[in-house]
């Protein structure tokens, strides 16, 4: 039986590992949407190569070269972001969810307004809006699968498992770029130097995100929200090799780890294949071969985004989605080389600082508009500080 399936962010790093996967058994899917942002050429050949029925980009502008690039295909062009939305209720089995960023959420939502199983890489969703994503699947029946690679360790040590034994959830985080620098050259870190990660091929966005561990920070976030435990619960393990991703600790002390290759074909083919296991063209990892598996407790200091994300979990309602959003900001300006890298932790702590005393704006009912409006508010107020320097 063939399955049909939609890939939102087709053309970035997690949309062309899920595209890899596909096309290797290209008489199981039918494709229906595929979406991606400037890179129009790429979007045109993966609309072609898997005859999908929409190929939507994010930006009006790139429509003209869109249809151009389609022409006598048959393949349906579209632009913006209601079109993206658009394309997420035509119906599908399986939906991948991998736009990088807050504009995930609307799409990721209208699949599962239709009932699809959406395959969640976005983090930013559940940051954003956690409870409004879960209430959405229960409500139409949809599942939602983990795609981030610790979130899926974490499912997978889950199966057969009774959630009111686990103890403790713990997460991995490589260090990043800046893992061993020394604490006072980290102001002067480049761009060129933050978009390298040691060990994960991913966007540059998330690269970054790893050097800084904004982007562990939103996965804490993203862990109490997928899995419903409370923030004490939750750790964070920093461990070189990037081999073991998750472990889940139970009230009899065992600890399952989750160890596999640092390649998101893993994760993403578990989620395409689930609830079944079947061979995936990934590394067979030779553990005499790599001989040791490093552990360290994260520093503080070196990661304030840490700290930042424990507060937003103490707070709750809209705090996560202003804090995605002025690390969004904050992470512009930093690729912008408007401000420095550790500057955009400050940044951040000083809009959480500002926007929580506005209890109007962070306790309002978790609605998509509402997480519009918290997330308008927290750029704003990121970009006024940014630019004021103060
Ligand atoms: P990427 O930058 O490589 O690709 C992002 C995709 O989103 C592209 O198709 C781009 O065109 C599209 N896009 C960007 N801005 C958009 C907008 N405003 N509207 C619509 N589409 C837009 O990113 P990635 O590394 O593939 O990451 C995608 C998501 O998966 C992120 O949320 C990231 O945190 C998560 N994730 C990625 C990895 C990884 O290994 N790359 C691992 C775990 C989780
Ligand atoms: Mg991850």
């Amino acid at each position: 039986m063939t399955r049909r399936i939609s890939i939102f962010g087709a053309t970035g790093s997690i949309g062309r590992s899920t595209i890899d996967l596909i096309e290797r058994d290209p008489d199981a899917f039918e494709v229906v949407a595929l979406t991606g942002g400037h890179n129009v050429a790429r979007l045109a050949e993966q609309a072609r190569a898997l005859r999908a029925e929409i190929a939507v980009t994010a930006h009006e502008e790139n429509l003209d070269e869109l249809r151009a690039r389609l022409a006598g295909s048959g393949i349906e062009a579209a632009a913006g972001a209601a079109a993206i939305a658009e394309a997420a209720r035509r119906p599908a089995d399986w939906v991948m969810s991998a736009i990088v960023g807050a504009a995930g959420l609307p799409p990721g939502l209208a699949a599962l307004e239709t009932g699809a199983t959406l395959a969640l890489a976005n983090k930013e969703s559940l940051v954003t809006a956690g409870p409004l994503v879960l209430e959405t699947a229960r409500r139409h029946g949809a599942r939602l699968l983990p795609v981030d690679s610790e979130h899926s360790a974490v499912f997978q040590g889950l199966v057969g498992e009774d959630i009111a034994a686990v103890e403790r959830i713990i997460i991995t985080a490589s260090g990043g770029a800046f893992r061993d620098w020394p604490l006072d050259k980290l102001a002067e870190a480049t761009l060129e130097q933050a978009s390298a990660h040691p060990n994960w091929d991913m966007g540059q966005r998330i690269t970054i995100d790893s050097a800084s561990m904004f982007n562990k920070a939103l996965e804490l976030i993203e862990t109490k929200e997928f899995f419903g435990v409370a923030p004490e619960m939750i750790e964070v393990l920093v461990h070189p090799q990037s081999l073991v991703h998750a472990l889940v600790g139970f009230n009899d002390g065992a600890l399952m780890a989750h160890v596999g290759p640092a390649d998101m074909r893993h994760a993403i083919g578990y989620a395409l294949n689930w609830p079944e296991r079947r061979a995936l063209p990934v590394d067979r990892l030779d553990l005499a071969r790599i001989g040791a598996l490093e552990f360290r407790a994260p520093d503080d200091r070196r990661w304030p985004a840490l700290r930042l994300a424990r507060e937003v979990m103490a707070e709750g309602g809209l705090s996560g989605a202003v804090f995605n959003a002025a690390k969004e900001a904050a992470l512009d300006a930093f690729i912008a080389g408007q401000i420095g890298f550790l500057r955009m932790s400050e940044v951040v702590e000083e809009v959480l600082t500002r926007l929580s005393g506005d209890s109007g704006l962070i306790h309002a009912e978790i609605t998509l508009d509402n997480v519009r409006a918290a997330d308008d508010m927290a750029r704003k107020t990121a970009r006024s500080i940014i630019e004021t320097g103060a």
